[in-house]
């Protein structure tokens, strides 16, 4: 007992200290995750500002490719005159074109005045016009070069107008003056469309799908908004994006097309301090191209994840990282609870076991022992003396009939654990299986001093029951009260009522109680597991093997019925059974028979 009980708390102590263990790895695996969040969350943000770059340099070559395409060559400028030559530019430009631009037109020195010249996008030729409003900034800006005044202040540049100077050769000498200036209207409906989505998925997007949030807005006033990939979603305030860049930068890209010094490059004034890229004789071909990191640009692209934000991404995949591993040490902790649990019980079984050889080898002793000296005597000079033959014959038989006992019921507890508790039920009246079990019990060898109290309702229904098993049954609840109960009193009792069964159907209620010692209440969760006994029953040496409660349990529950135990320390112990009774149709035929 004390070896089990010392395996019991090396048991618990060893998931003690796997508890603890497990909490150490958890709190390091917190710290750990945390670190390895950290660095997830840069790495993701370099590598999307990097993506982003890429995208910004690649869109800007795209737009300054189309743009520089669109600009005649000097020797064509000369040969065919002005509108002609761009005219035909255009409709060269146009075969091999998408509808970037939503307007074309030239704005021309006329009298020392701007005149704008719109291009016919479908004809390729000019026609005058007047200045629509939207362009009033660009043709302020245009009056004050021509009245040679210089730019008037940093005026905000429009959103989509792209211009596009032409400086006076090198032959007129003096400082470069502005001859005409190309003006491009973005088409932003081809943007918004095609070309903005076509490459946020080529360089955001997974497996054709985009994982961010995108929106372009004007670098000058962010309220202008260009492009939005979700347009039901608030905007993004500034500062909430997991990371922008600027976008539309454009910087001539042509190589050879004319001659040093002709163009300033494209009047780009993108940039908040209205940064220009014209003048200073700097010839296309000598243009620095758009800078590595996307630059400044017209516009501004912000990103933010599908999930909020990188942050919250982040966030949410350390929970779930912290949750998986969380849930992995509990399972840890938890298999091995159940594991020192599963043994225990295998060891409290072994233990029982145990116990019931040695009850077992016990109660087979004495009577082969009795039966043995009986035969011996027998065999001697006793055998002339009838009246000891009778005696030592009926000790053989008494003797020989508690060995039957014991064998039926190691047997019946077998086939039981087989799942055969019963065999065929019929209805079996309640009073003749009370009388049978009296009969078949220890009681039936009782001697006067003991009261027998049996009380049984009137007109009880029959029991729906295999009449063997369920005289078994209580055959040993009664043998139990008289090998257990009897020190206080020589009564036992036994009660039969009708009572409400399981699903509404009638039962029947027997009760066999005693005025003995009780069962200790630590004890009673136990009496109806296989081979326990009682600590008074192995101190007293009572003949047992600890199997007769466990197999009533069964026999009652493979009726459909159920068991209980009431027991008060000194005042004694009821087991009280529930039998379903037999259905009315069967009880009318059993009541005829019995007539
Ligand atoms: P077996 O019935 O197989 O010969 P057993 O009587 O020891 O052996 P159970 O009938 O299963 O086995 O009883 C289990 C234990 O429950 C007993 O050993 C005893 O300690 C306790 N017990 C059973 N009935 C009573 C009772 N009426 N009063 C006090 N203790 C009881
Ligand atoms: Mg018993």
């Amino acid at each position: 007992m004390e070896y089990f009980q010392r395996r019991a708390w090396l048991a618990w102590a060893s998931v003690g200290l796997l508890a603890v263990l497990c909490a150490v790895l958890a709190l390091l695996q917190y710290k750990w995750i945390g670190e390895v969040t950290t660095a997830e969350r840069s790495r993701m943000r370099d590598q999307l500002q990097a993506r982003l770059s890429v995208l910004s340099r690649n869109f800007n070559e795209e737009i300054s490719a189309a743009v520089a395409a669109l600009v005649p060559s000097w020797e064509q400028l000369e040969q065919m005159g002005r509108e002609r030559a761009y005219s035909a530019q255009y409709l060269r430009w146009k075969e091999s074109h998408e509808r970037l631009f939503r307007r074309i037109a030239l704005a021309v020195p006329v009298d020392g005045k701007p005149q704008l010249l719109n291009l016919d996008l479908d004809t390729g030729q000019f026609s005058p016009m007047d200045w629509p409003p939207e362009w009033s900034g660009m043709r302020d800006r245009a009056q004050s070069r021509l009245d040679g005044s210089g730019p008037s202040g940093p005026a905000a540049p429009h959103a989509t107008l792209i211009e596009l100077p032409r400086f006076a050769g090198p032959e007129s000498g003096g400082p470069p003056r502005e001859q005409e200036w190309l003006l491009l209207d973005l088409n932003l409906d081809y943007l918004d469309r095609t070309l903005l989505p076509e490459f946020l998925t080529r360089y955001l997007g997974d497996a054709g799908k985009l994982d961010y949030d995108a929106e372009v807005v004007a670098n000058s006033d962010p309220a202008i908004v260009i492009y939005d990939s979700a347009p039901g979603h608030n905007h993004m305030t500034e500062g909430k994006e997991d990371a922008s860049v600027g976008l539309l930068e454009i910087r001539p890209m042509m190589g050879g097309r004319g001659g040093p010094g002709r163009f300033g490059g494209f009047g780009d004034r993108g940039g908040r301090g209205g940064r220009e890229f014209r003048g200073g004789g700097r010839g296309f071909g000598q243009g620095p191209g758009p800078p590595m990191n996307g630059g400044q640009g017209r516009w501004v692209l912000r990103v933010r994840h599908h999930a909020g934000s990188l942050e919250a991404l982040v966030a949410t995949t350390r929970r779930r990282n912290l949750a998986v591993s969380g849930a992995v040490l509990l399972l840890v902790l938890a298999t091995a609870g159940l594991l020192v649990r599963l043994s225990r019980h295998a060891e409290h079984l072994a233990e029982l076991q145990m116990n019931f050889v040695a009850g077992v080898s016990h109660e087979l002793r004495t009577p082969l022992t009795v039966i043995r000296t009986a035969a011996f005597n027998l065999r001697g000079k006793l055998a002339s003396r009838p009246e000891q033959v009778e005696k030592y014959g009926a000790l053989i038989e008494g003797e020989s009939e508690k060995l039957a006992n014991l064998m039926d019921q190691v047997l019946r507890f077998a086939s039981a654990q087989a799942g055969h508790a019963i065999r065929a039920s019929e209805p079996v009246a309640v009073d003749k299986l009370i009388d049978d079990g009296l009969r078949s019990s220890r009681a039936a060898h009782a001697g006067a001093g003991l009261t027998i109290e049996k009380r049984i309702d009137a007109g009880l229904p029959p029991v729906m029951a295999d009449e063997l098993a369920l005289r078994h049954a209580l055959q040993n609840l009664i043998d139990n009260a008289l090998k257990y109960g009897t020190e206080g009193g020589n009564w036992i009792g036994i009660f039969a009522s009708a009572a409400p069964g399981a699903n509404g159907r009638a039962a029947v209620e027997i009760r066999v109680a005693d005025r003995g010692p009780g069962i200790p209440a630590d004890e009673q969760k136990f009496v109806f597991e296989p081979f326990f006994r009682g600590r008074r029953a192995i101190q007293d040496q009572v003949h047992g093997t600890g199997l007769g409660l466990n197999l009533v349990k069964k026999i009652v529950e493979a009726h459909g019925g159920t068991i209980r135990v009431k027991s008060e320390p000194m005042r004694g112990t009821e087991f009280i059974i529930r039998v379903p009774a037999a259905p009315r149709e069967l009880q009318d035929e059993f009541s005829d028979t019995a007539d």
